[in-house]
């Protein structure tokens, strides 16, 4: 039934670029590329060629200081490099563009630079210190996939790792200028191929503009057969000309047309958001909050409780994903979501205060588990920085406490302080946050009213419901299942001298290095129990589940006088919501009845698939089922849907995005007859 998504890769690292530093007339150094055999930039002028090629090319100083739109101004790259290009791209707009004003780069990277040569090639420009260092601060590992950096608060960076072309096919979201760089045709003739130029034009805005260095009959003929209208203008310096044009028609309405095999994916039309209302307080609501307040949107943050009150509200909770020993699209997700959530946190809270980057140990404790990992270790090959295997020895020497299983290291990842978060998140400018229960949700002809439990009503444009599992109450999502699990987590003191641990281990359950002399482990996993009593069995269950897996650290704390026993717990006990597959619930809200009536010729052959698109509830949207994974997944999925509500590119492929479209269980039950 939904399309096989045989065209994203498996999880892969990329190879980084090869460099050579070639020396100019003036003894400046600039990066070369040993596999093209072409360089980067010109160390003299590259600037002034950037300049002239791709900004004056585009129009964009007159463009953006036009600029009026809510949404942002997209520009579109083949080739990011070493990132000249958009940090010229970023200052033209802080120069030109009024404040309201926005802008979202996109670029792709077949062969990412290393942290180090980023650092030393943008070197060659002082006066973009600043900038660089936003840029290097974020850069991603070299994995292949959507990677959406921060750049200030204003400027988006989607860096797409893989072939422009492939990824290309894959970015939903369209560009209003394109920056069509990579290494000359002659020395990269796979680059300028013609499906590259097809989904150059597929992700066009109406009226998108082009600009290239090049001249070349290759790119000429690609570009008007994918419906360009190029035309010659002086080219820089030496370069006699360049092509410059704009997309002759409208472009098609690929999107559509992309999803015929699911049209009820198809993304509801965008519509004003002035003001929208969340729904949830915990990590998901939170992070939607801040991901719209951000973008200039008045958001009223409703909660029956404070924020960080509920499933979210511990302590301390492990960043950690479990990827599936095949590549599939939930693993996908997660691990985008993980990265995500980590370049996120280091640009809202570098000091680390509400977090710590220590590394994560995922310990291999039964057979089972070290040939799941073996298997994982076959398929996808993973930067070590992100991901390594590890045997006993290495676990034991990274946590600082001798540790008898081998298995997974993620050395950047962590742990965070959900609660914490959650209200430094809620405290952004630009949220109000409302103490109140929602108690139901009707359309208005503008947008939504909300009724309140306390007799109150709002009204807003649009609404995100982000309330766990109480997020299927409203009528409009009755249709998402959502089942509750329960955890517990226990707490115990430390004595001041008792062991450290130095990683997050997580085995059968987790252990985080101690916070404020407490440790913190846990949890349980009680599917449909949502009971938040504290329960000393489930505490005895949380400290055999730490024995089993650390019986050292245990007999240390036993050693330096710790009661290791129910009684000495103290702890908290959430709630998560699941959904059936275990993905999260992140997108539109569907109209239920109808998909089940426009999609009910499924029921009889699944292969009919009638033309017609998804009809949502206009401007709800949910984020739910993040089960105990919400800190990886959460963050992710609100720049997912604040994108869609502010007519942006998204930051994961589109096969992703549907992946976790909240409708998804609908039509797969009209096919079984559900
Ligand atoms: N725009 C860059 C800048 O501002 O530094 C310079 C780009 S450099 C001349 C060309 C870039 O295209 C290189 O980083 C190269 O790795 C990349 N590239 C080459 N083939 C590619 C492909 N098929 N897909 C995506 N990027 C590719």
């Amino acid at each position: 039934m939904p399309p096989s998504h045989a065209s994203l890769p498996p999880l892969a690292g990329l190879e980084t670029a090869s460099l050579d530093w070639a020396t100019d007339e003036a003894g400046d150094a600039a990066p070369l590329s040993a596999r093209f055999g072409d360089v980067y930039f010109s160390r003299h002028d590259g600037r002034a060629e950037t300049e002239h090629v791709f900004l004056a090319g585009n129009n964009l100083p007159r463009r953006f200081a036009d600029w009026a739109l809510a949404r942002p101004f997209v520009v579109g790259e083949t080739g990011f490099g070493t990132g000249l290009n958009m940090l010229c791209a970023w200052a033209c707009f802080d120069a030109h563009a009024p404040a309201s004003a926005r802008l979202h780069l996109v670029s792709t990277e077949r062969y990412p630079l290393a942290r180090d040569d980023l650092a030393r090639a943008l070197g060659a420009w002082p006066d973009f210190a600043s900038r660089a260092e936003a840029l290097l601060r974020q850069w991603p590992e070299p994995v292949a996939g959507v990677h959406r950096l921060e750049l200030d608060a204003r400027v988006t960076l989607d860096l797409h790792f893989g072939d422009a072309a492939e990824r290309l096919a894959l970015l939903e979201g369209r560009v209003d200028a394109w920056f069509l760089d990579g290494f000359a045709p002659s020395k990269n003739p796979d680059m300028w191929r013609p499906e590259l130029f097809g989904a150059l034009a597929a992700r066009s805005h109406p009226g998108a503009s082009f600009a290239t260095f090049t001249c070349a009959g290759v790119v000429k003929r690609g570009l008007a057969a994918a419906g360009f209208a190029w035309r010659k203008a002086p080219g820089y310096g030496r370069k006699r000309e360049m092509l410059v044009g704009e997309i002759a028609g409208p472009p098609d309405d690929e999107m559509l047309e992309r999803r015929g095999a699911t049209p009820w994916f198809a993304p509801p039309a965008p519509r004003p958001a002035r003001h929208v209302a969340v729904i949830g307080a915990g990590i998901a609501g939170t992070s939607v909050a801040r991901a719209l307040a951000r973008r200039g949107i008045d958001v009223t943050l409703l909660d029956r409780e404070a924020p960080g009150a509920g499933g979210s509200g511990n302590r301390q909770g492990a960043l950690y994903v479990k990827l599936a020993a095949e590549p599939n699209d939930q693993s996908r997700v997660y691990l985008a979501g993980l990265q995500y959530s980590l370049r996120w946190l280091e640009r809202l809270d570098p000091h680390h205060r509400l977090w710590a980057p220590c590394g994560l140990l995922q310990l291999a404790m039964s057979e089972r588990e070290q040939t799941r990992q073996a298997r994982f270790l076959a398929t996808q090959r993973l930067p070590e920085a992100l991901l390594a295997e590890i045997d006993a020895e290495t676990a034991s020497r990274l946590a600082e406490i001798p540790i008898a299983h081998a298995g997974l290291s993620y050395p950047i990842s962590g742990w965070v302080r959900p609660a914490a978060l959650c209200e430094c998140l809620a405290s952004t400018p630009g949220i109000t946050f409302h103490r109140a229960e929602v108690t139901a949700l009707s359309a208005t002809d503008a947008g939504w009213r909300l009724a309140l439990a306390n007799g109150e009503s709002l009204e807003v444009d649009q609404v995100v419901i982000a309330n766990a599992v109480a997020a299927n109450r409203f009528a409009q999502t009755a249709s998402l299942p959502l089942q509750a699990v329960r955890g517990q987590v226990s707490q115990l003191q430390l004595p001041e001298h008792a062991p450290a641990l130095a990683r997050v281990v997580c085995g059968g359950g987790y252990v985080s290095p101690p916070l404020d002399g407490v440790l913190t482990f846990g949890a349980t996993f009680q599917p449909n129990e949502a009971e938040t009593d504290l329960r000393d069995a489930d505490h005895a269950a949380n400290l055999a589940e730490l024995e089993r897996g650390l019986p050292a650290l245990v007999q240390a704390l036993r050693d330096a006088g710790v009661a290791f026993e129910p009684a000495a717990c103290s702890g908290r006990a959430g709630v998560r919501a699941a959904s059936p597959d275990k993905s999260p619930y992140a997108g539109p809200v569907p109209d239920a009845d109808a998909w089940r009536r426009d999609y009910a010729a499924l029921g009889k052959d699944a292969t009919r698939v009638p033309d017609v698109p998804g009809r949502h509830h206009p401007g709800l949207w949910i984020s739910a089922a993040h089960g105990s994974r919400g800190l990886a997944s959460a963050p992710l999925c609100a720049e997912l849907i604040a994108s869609r509500i502010c007519d942006e590119p998204l930051p994961l492929e589109w096969p992703l995005v549907d992946h976790l479209h909240p409708g998804r269980r609908i039509v797969r039950d009209i096919v079984r007859g559900g």
